[in-house]
This record gives C-alpha cells, sequence and structure tokens, in this order.
C-alpha cells in the first residue's frame, strides 16, 4: 500500500467517532446537552479533524483547556458554543471574550478583570467551577457570599453555568467519594441561589460520571475519552456491565509507520543503544522510524510490540528518538515500507491503547495526547 502520510501518521475514524457520539447522546438522553471534550489535540486525534468529523454528530457544545484550541475550533467554522475549561490568564481575557467564548473561573481577580472590558454588548459567560473536593480548579463553599458580591458589582459579567469536576470516579468501583462531592456541589449551588446567582447549564460529569450515574447530568455533560471509544478505566467498565447497561465503545484511533530498513543479523548481535539487549538467535529485524519524540514511550523499550502483516513484532531493545527496530524473525515476507500498525488492527492482531498503557505504567488518556500532535491525522471512513 502506498504511504501518501509520510512516515507516520494517525488515522481516525469518523464513523467510530460518530458512532460514540451517538452512544452517548442515547445514555444521557434528549434533555442532557453533550459536550464533547477535544482538549490536547483531541485526545491525540486531532483537533480539527474530530471537530470536522463531528459536525454533524449529536454535539452542543465543545470543552477545550485554551483559547488556542477554541480559536482551532472556529477555524473549522464550528460555530457551537465553545467552553475553555483551563485557567486563562488576565492578559488573554478580552480575546478570549471577544472571540465569544465561555470561560470557567474560579477566582475574584478574574471576575473584575472581565467586569472592566465587559459590556452590555459583548457580555463576558463565565462557569463557575465550585470546589466540592478535587482541590484542584475551584472556589470554596465559604467564598460563596463574597463571590455573589463581586459578580453583582460586574453586572455584564454573566453566569452562564456552574461545575464541578469528580476526584475518584474513574479509579474505583466504590462511588462514594463521588457522591458526596454530588452533594457539596448541590448545597453550593443552593448557596449561591440564595446569594441571588444562577446559572442556566449546570454540569459535573465527566465520561464515567456520564456512563454510571444520572444524578450526576443536570443540564449537559462533559465527555472525553468515551467519545474517542475508550474507557475511563476498567473500573468504569466493570460497573457499567455490572449495571447491565449494554454499551459498546469504538476506539477511533490507529497509529501507523512503515518499515524503512530489513536486514538478517548474527545471533549475539547487540541492538539499538546502551546494548541492552542481544538477539538470541539469528534474526530478521527490521527499523522503524518512530520514536520517543513521536510519543512513542521509551518505557517500550525490548517490551513494546508492533504490528506487521497480522504478525506480532517485539520491540528490541532501547526506543530511540525518533526510531526503534522489531524483531521480524517471524513476518513472512516483510519488506521495506510494509506498513506497520503500533495502535490498532492488523489481519487478527491487535494493539490497544491499554495495552501500551499497561506496558508502561500509565492509563489510555496519557498513551493517546501524548502522540505527538506535529504527526499527520488522517481521516478514515
Ligand atoms: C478533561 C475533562 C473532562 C473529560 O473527562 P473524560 O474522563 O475524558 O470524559 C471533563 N471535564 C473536565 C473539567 C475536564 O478537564
Amino acid at each position: 500500500m502506498p504511504t501518501p502520510h509520510g512516515k507516520t501518521w494517525v488515522e481516525v475514524s469518523r464513523s467510530a467517532l460518530a458512532q460514540n457520539a451517538a452512544t452517548l447522546a442515547r445514555a444521557i438522553g434528549q434533555k442532557v446537552k453533550l459536550m464533547a471534550v477535544v482538549k490536547s489535540n483531541a485526545y491525540g486525534h486531532g483537533i480539527n479533524e474530530t471537530v470536522r468529523a463531528l459536525s454533524k454528530a449529536h454535539v452542543d457544545w465543545f470543552g477545550v483547556d485554551a483559547l488556542r484550541e477554541a480559536k482551532i475550533i472556529r477555524e473549522t467554522g464550528s460555530k457551537k458554543p465553545v467552553l475553555i475549561l483551563g485557567y486563562t490568564p488576565l492578559a488573554a481575557l478580552k480575546d478570549a471574550m471577544r472571540s465569544g467564548f465561555s470561560l470557567t473561573v474560579y477566582n475574584h481577580e478574574t471576575v473584575t478583570a472581565l467586569g472592566r472590558i465587559a459590556s452590555a454588548k459583548h457580555p463576558a459567560k463565565i462557569h463557575l467551577k465550585l470546589e466540592t473536593g478535587t482541590s484542584r480548579q475551584g472556589l470554596l463553599a465559604k467564598d460563596i457570599v463574597s463571590f455573589a458580591k463581586t459578580l453583582k458589582k460586574n453586572p455584564h459579567v454573566v453566569v452562564e453555568g456552574m461545575s464541578t469536576h469528580y476526584a475518584n470516579i474513574e479509579d474505583t468501583t466504590d462511588h462514594a467519594y463521588a457522591m458526596s462531592q454530588l452533594s457539596r456541589f448541590n448545597a453550593m449551588v443552593r448557596a449561591f441561589g440564595v446569594a441571588g446567582v444562577t446559572a442556566k447549564e449546570k454540569h459535573t460529569a465527566c465520561s464515567a460520571a456520564a456512563l454510571l450515574y444520572p444524578q450526576t447530568h443536570f443540564t449537559m455533560v462533559r465527555a472525553g475519552i468515551a467519545l474517542y471509544g475508550l474507557w475511563p478505566s476498567k473500573e468504569t467498565h466493570v460497573s457499567v456491565e455490572n449495571s447491565g447497561k449494554k454499551m459498546t465503545l469504538r476506539p477511533a484511533l490507529a497509529w501507523k509507520t512503515i518499515v524503512a530498513q530489513v536486514k538478517i543479523l548474527p545471533k549475539g548481535s547487540s541492538v539499538s543503544y546502551g546494548l541492552t539487549e542481544k538477539l538470541t538467535r539469528d534474526s530478521k529485524v527490521a527499523v522503524i522510524p518512530v520514536g520517543y519524540w513521536d510519543g512513542f514511550d521509551r518505557g517500550l523499550s525490548s517490551i513494546g510490540h508492533a504490528l506487521v502483516r497480522g504478525h506480532r513484532a517485539k520491540i528490541l531493545g532501547r526506543v530511540c528518538m525518533n526510531m526503534c527496530v522489531i524483531d521480524a524473525t517471524d513476518v513472512p515476507g516483510i519488506r521495506i515500507e510494509d506498513e506497520v500498525t503500533l495502535i490498532g488492527r492488523s489481519g487478527k492482531e491487535v494493539i490497544t491503547t491499554e495495552d501500551l498503557a499497561g506496558a508502561t505504567g500509565t492509563i489510555n488518556y496519557e498513551i493517546v495526547t501524548r502522540i505527538n500532535p506535529l504527526i499527520p491525522r488522517v481521516l478514515v471512513a
């Protein structure tokens, strides 16, 4: 097969993204909005490509980490509302507000700065982030009254939403802590109400909460990982299955490269930096032009695999910056420029994002988000 995308590329399935969005929309029901979280280059899937692929899907909002990403969404032509989930520096507020994006806010300083630049014609739309136990971004319950005062002094700063984020919903099948956060959220929303501050949108659920607990849905859920066809964790998958729900997610991403060289080396040859691995038999090895710079973790040295012609080939020795070497002894007919799969299927073999996460001691989220954004993303059926 010819390789029009250079020596490595990421294939993203439109139909998988659309199907996962439909699965999520069905799970939350028609009355709840779906925010597609496309931060971190759409979890490595390519923000531009993902937003385009979702243009006809049941997606109501987009969520990003930063202004820069929000602007990429507009460049695709999408007019859907965008919420910036992360911190927006004070110096960037004017740009963000003028561009019409909604901002996550939890500091008095941000409200005051927005108040100075907002007007009746250009109101600032904010979502208050409430601290309920994750101890990350969010305003404390004890500050509600003073925050409400700051808001009253800045009438063109409009509270469009209130939100929180769970600390311990993916990592466990015991959701008592998440439920305590949920009740704290409800109490804080009520306290804001007493102080005269209400919001149209209320949202707390990431993928795991969206799939497990309808009481976390409120008016909208913020789904990232599930949209890409990946389970937030084994625990979430087990919890959903135990609840009797039938739900299939389809991984949307495959990562490919090609063979750069094939050669025969004698038993005893050392392969790659540090002489960490010696061939235990006369071997056919293949060089593949992907390394840790590309996001192929150095922790995969000597333990990872690649797929060629439907066969599994082990990584030999250290993963280098821009390349690594695989054992192709058992890959019949392997040739230069054969397609190589790093994540995805080849014949009957498959390497999942979870396989790579397990091998390197991390989570599927990190594996996909760290695929170098400069590698081309190609939309496929
Ligand atoms: C990243 C993020 C999400 C999405 O989480 P998933 O587990 O990927 O669904 C939701 N909300 C916030 C605030 C986030 O930062």
